[in-house]
């Protein structure tokens, strides 16, 4: 096993009507910037709970993040919260509110010459603006991890970002958010959690014994409760599952001492950039393809996950292997989520090509656990994802 230090400093509040915690846990003292996206909170009643909270402290709000945020709105809640002296932040939403306040909390700090710096030359963020979030949408795990995910759409770039400092204060966890998700929002929180686990898990060797154990559980729990979370969003007890399932899924724990791989979301993030696809979606359009492709190597651990998660116990590991791979394709299936990248565009020749120069261009030459998965070996796993 890998060396490893642990420290999540963010505190979870999770449970039923835990938003009017707001109240307590934000310093008297501060003067908060409210940001959320597009207005699915003043619909669903989550905007009110939270205004009725932060009654004792000064607020600023400042709404519209998109879904993938963006840059340039960013920038413009960065002037905000420079002429405003903002001094904390609130995310009210999903990954992108949250990703986008992780940025602000960045960049509001930054002394660099512009903040856009912070994406591109990987810059870590060692202390940021303090901010706290509260969860409307289970996916990401953002809300108990120290990572973002920044679009710029001017340059179709989509490009991550983190560092110690970026973890959120708190947050508030509460599954009865879940009830006004959409399916199609149901569908990839489901998927990109699941997702953000198989990325930690499918890797070899296998050394993390008691790591892929957690992961395994991770993966079931998901499995279990996304029929019942799909078919009735209000079913309090498959909702708080599926949502504490989500932060466990990248707050770290199952990271450490073990290799990651994360080369689908690298090659998922460009899917987005190019195409506008969901983040989730364009997982599963890679994953099918990068499992093959990397068959040999990962071949008794996609056995492992077969037997232990699927129950495919008949065969050969090479048997196993691959019919693990084909029950994880059915289970996207399940999810109403489509695997091909067709599915999405009819404008996908030269997507491979393209997005192995952009890899190529950024000095991303060994993507992977190994570090040996080259821009020629990225071409030919999104040519099979077409
Ligand atoms: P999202 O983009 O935050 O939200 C998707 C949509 O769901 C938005 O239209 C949003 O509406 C709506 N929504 C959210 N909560 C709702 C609710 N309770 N009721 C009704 N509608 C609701 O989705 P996401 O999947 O959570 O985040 C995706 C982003 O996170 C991507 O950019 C992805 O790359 C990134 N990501 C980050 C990490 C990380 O670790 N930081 C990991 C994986 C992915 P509003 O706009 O009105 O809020
Ligand atoms: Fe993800």
């Amino acid at each position: 096993m890998n060396n490893f230090e642990l420290k999540n400093p963010t505190k979870i509040i999770f449970g039923k009507d835990t938003i009017k915690q707001l109240e307590s846990e934000i310093p008297a003292d501060a003067k908060v910037l409210l940001l959320y996206g597009g207005g699915s909170i003043k619909k669903n009643g989550i905007y009110e709970q939270v205004k009725k909270a932060l009654t004792k402290v000064e607020v600023v709000e400042f709404g519209g993040i998109p879904a993938n945020p963006e840059y340039a709105t960013l920038i413009e809640a960065l002037q905000v919260i420079k002429e405003e002296n903002i001094t904390y932040l609130l995310a009210v939403g999903g990954g992108s509110v949250i990703d986008g306040t992780k940025f602000l909390s960045a960049a509001a700090v930054f002394e660099g010459e512009t903040p856009w710096d912070i994406l591109t030359k990987n810059i870590r963020t060692e202390v940021g603006m303090p901010f706290a979030t509260v969860l409307t949408l289970p996916a990401t795990g953002s809300e108990m991890n120290s990572g973002a995910v920044i679009t710029r759409s001017e340059t179709k770039e989509k490009l991550a970002m983190g560092g110690p400092g970026l973890f959120p204060v708190f947050s508030i966890l509460d599954p009865q958010v879940i009830s006004s998700i959409p399916q199609r929002q149901l569908a990839n929180g489901l998927m990109d959690s699941f997702s953000h686990v198989l990325e930690q898990y499918m890797t070899y060797p296998v050394e993390g014994l008691l790591q892929d154990r957690f992961a395994e559980s991770i993966l079931q729990t998901i499995i279990e409760v996304a029929p019942k979370v799909l078919k009735d969003p209000t079913d309090y007890d498959a909702a708080a599952n599926f949502m504490w399932s989500c932060t466990m899924a990248l707050n770290g724990l199952i990271q450490k001492g073990v290799p990651g791989d994360w080369a689908i979301h690298a090659m998922g993030h460009e899917l987005t950039a190019l195409f506008g696809i969901d983040h989730a979606r364009t997982l599963a359009v890679i994953a099918p393809s990068h499992y093959k492709y990397n068959f040999e190597a990962k071949k008794e651990k996609l056995a492992q996950y077969g037997e232990r998660v699927w129950n495919i116990t008949e065969g050969s590991i090479d048997d196993k292997a691959y019919a693990a791979i084909e029950r994880t394709v059915a289970f996207f299936h399940e999810l109403g989520i489509d695997t091909k990248l067709s599915d999405y565009t009819k404008e996908y020749e030269g997507t491979a090509e393209k997005i192995a120069q952009r890899f190529t261009d950024r000095g991303w030459l060994g993507l992977g656990e190994h570090q040996n998965l080259s821009p020629d070996k990225v071409e030919k796993i999104v040519k099979m994802a077409y």
